[in-house]
Formats: C-alpha cells, structure tokens, sequence
C-alpha cells in the first residue's frame, strides 16, 4: 500500500516555541543586567526572527562584550535545553508511521536552532524527514518549499498528502496551493476572516494526529 504523506509545522504546532522563548528572554535579561522593559524588547526581536543578525543587533544595542556567534551558538544551546515536545506528541508520531504514514517536518527558519530543537525534543529520530527553509532559501508559502520536505520524506507532492500547521498564511495557505489537505492548530485564535479556512481545526498537535489515524484507518476500511 501507497504511504501516506503529512508534513508538520514546528514552531507552535510541535513545540511550543512562545513560551520557550519567554522563558528565555527572561533569563536573558536577567543575565546581561538589562532593564526588565528591554525583556519585551528582546523577545519581540527574537519572536519575530531568529537569526544570527538578530543577535548583531542585540548585541550591538546593549553593547555586549561577547561576539554575535557566541550569543547566536549560546542561545540555540540554551532554546535546545529549554524547548519540548509533548510525550502524546511524540508518541503521536511513532504511531502514525506505524500505521504507515510518511511523517515529516516542514519549517521555516535558521538550520543551527530548528535541528537543535529537533534533536533535543526527540523529534528528528521519529520523522521521516525534515526541511528547514534555509537550507535551501526556500521559505513557506512557497510551494517548493513543501515539495522539498516531500522529497525529504522519499515522496513527491503529486501524490498529495497533509499539512498540520498554526500559520494560516504560511501553513495553511501554503499547504493548500501546494495541493496538500491541511490541518490548523487554532491555538485559541480566531481564523482569519477572508482567507479560505483548512479542511479541519483542532486545538493541538495530538488532535491532528488523533484526526489522520482515524483517517487512515477510514481508508483501510474502505480499501482492503
Ligand atoms: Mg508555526
């Protein structure tokens, strides 16, 4: 039988990547002796783009006598210390590709920290394959994006699949022009009023999970 293909997101669909970052952004401040107000500061620069240029700017604003590279290699350290992925997530994955899926994860961002937090969550060693959108400087929406995650996964995108994302735009949107269903992680958000909703929404990752497994053995059912 054909595996299946789903593709996840994983800032804020895997992973809860907001609160590791406060958390972090907290301690940050603490660390350097800035002003509490400079901690929204930093967590909305670092929220917003994670880069080692953003540290050039961290550190060139608070004049901080360690190199970019040190703060960038000391922050994907400690976010990889921080960060987790919920056991029923995880144990979510190991049952999907037991029930035959093809499972991988389609992520914007900067290789250095979205492999670090692969890695420590676990994650990495229960996917199929893994695309992070700067190893190729291919970011979502872009189709080519979701394409090389497919190929990272053994499969192409012809063949159709799944996107579980919270990103509307980026996931959902995306995912869609890439003719991939889609799942949104609503995240106690409303959805966007003029964009096309997903085909589903649920309140978490292992709802989308609970929500595949159901489908694929719908498709057994009606297949064998
Ligand atoms: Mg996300």
């Amino acid at each position: 039988m054909r595996r299946p293909l789903v593709l996840f997101d994983l800032d804020n669909t895997l992973l809860d990547r907001r609160g590791t970052l406060a958390d972090w952004a907290t301690e940050f401040t603490a660390r350097h002796g800035l002003e509490h107000e400079e901690q929204t500061l930093v967590l909305g620069m670092v929220a917003e783009r994670a880069y080692p240029s953003t540290f050039d700017t961290i550190r060139a604003r608070y004049r901080l006598p360690m190199s970019t590279a040190e703060l960038w290699g000391a922050y994907c350290t400690e976010i990889a210390t921080m960060v987790s992925c919920p056991p029923e997530v995880l144990d979510g994955l190991d049952e999907l590709r037991a029930a035959g899926w093809r499972v991988g994860v389609a992520t914007n961002g900067a290789m250095d920290i979205q492999h670090a937090k692969l890695r420590a969550t676990g994650i990495s060693e229960r996917v199929d394959g893994v695309f992070v959108s700067e190893e190729a400087d291919a970011r979502k929406p872009q189709t080519r994006h979701f394409a090389l995650a497919a190929a990272r996964c053994g499969t192409v995108l012809y063949d159709g699949g799944w996107m579980v994302g919270d990103n509307p735009v980026n996931d959902i949107g995306g995912g869609r022009c890439a003719g991939l269903r889609t799942i949104w992680i609503k995240n106690d958000r409303p959805w966007p009023p003029d964009d096309p909703g997903p085909d589903h929404t649920v309140p978490h990752a292992r709802a989308a999970i609970d929500l595949l497994l159901l489908h694929s053995a719908d498709h057994t059912r009606t297949t064998t």
